[in-house]
């Protein structure tokens, strides 16, 4: 029995309804799995659930599927943002995938005077966080921002969402789980400068925390900490 694919529509979903798909989705479901008008596939949208569908029409460039039943009602995701310091390609591709199969929110890259990276392509991330949403089951795709300085981050925050601000040789508290909205931060490979540091303390919705005692890459330091806060059921 084949795997039933699980797309991405920007389309409203409801019972009956017949949905167009992208140029892209029909060439991988044609060409890269083989699949068939008939065929099953799992659609989702970030709004109405996952619904079970079955492809209509199928060419090299276009596809169509029809809307049988709601699988999964919708559910609000976890209220998790993740904000890092930009990274070299590979690497914040890597984190914008796990960080979605672990449930952010919000992917939000950050400039720090240590940043080596300036520029991101958001289209290509946000393929990869829709791809890292279909493939883990989530319901909704995380929002992943343009890059900001950290400073005007910071001056624009939302001062009821904690920040916990991963800072490593300091002697602070263990990242410890946190039910309700906040932020992890994670600074660049080259850590956050004293100056930013002492910035970063002056703001009281910033809670330093440290994520054990070995140096962490960046990335793992993104993944680890999300996966800390959110504890060990990752719900
Ligand atoms: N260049 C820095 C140094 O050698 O001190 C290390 C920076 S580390 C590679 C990159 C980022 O990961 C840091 O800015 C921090 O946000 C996070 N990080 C890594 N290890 C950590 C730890 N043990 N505790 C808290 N944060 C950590």
């Amino acid at each position: 029995m084949p795997t039933i694919p699980r797309l991405f529509l920007h389309h409203p979903l409801s019972s009956g309804m017949e949905v167009p798909g992208s140029a892209d989705q029909a060439h991988y479901l044609q060409t890269v799995i083989r699949r068939d008008v008939g065929d099953d596939v799992r659609l989702f949208n970030g709004q109405d659930g996952e619904w079970d569908a079955q492809i209509t029409a199928l060419r090299r460039d276009r596809v169509s599927f029809t809307l049988l039943t709601r699988n999964r009602e919708p559910s609000t995701e976890d209220d998790l943002w993740l904000v890092f310091a930009l990274l070299k390609r590979d690497h914040t591709d890597l984190v914008v995938q796990k960080a979605t199969e672990l449930g952010a929110s919000v992917i939000q890259p950050i400039l720090t005077s240590r940043t080596n990276a300036a520029r991101v392509n958001e289209a290509r991330l946000g393929s990869i966080a829709i791809e890292a949403a279909e493939q883990s089951e989530r319901l909704t795709v995380p929002e992943v921002r343009s890059p900001l300085p950290l400073s005007d981050l910071l001056e624009h925050w939302p001062a009821d969402r904690p920040v916990f601000a991963a800072i490593e040789r300091a002697s602070v508290a263990a990242i410890r789980p946190h039910r309700g909205a906040c932020a992890l931060l994670v600074g660049p490979e080259g850590g956050f400068t004293p100056l930013e540091l002492a910035t970063l303390r002056r703001y009281p919705f910033v809670t330093p925390v440290n994520l054990g005692p070995r140096i962490l890459r960046a990335e793992t330091a993104c993944l680890v900490g999300l996966a800390l806060l959110r504890g060990a059921g990752l719900g």
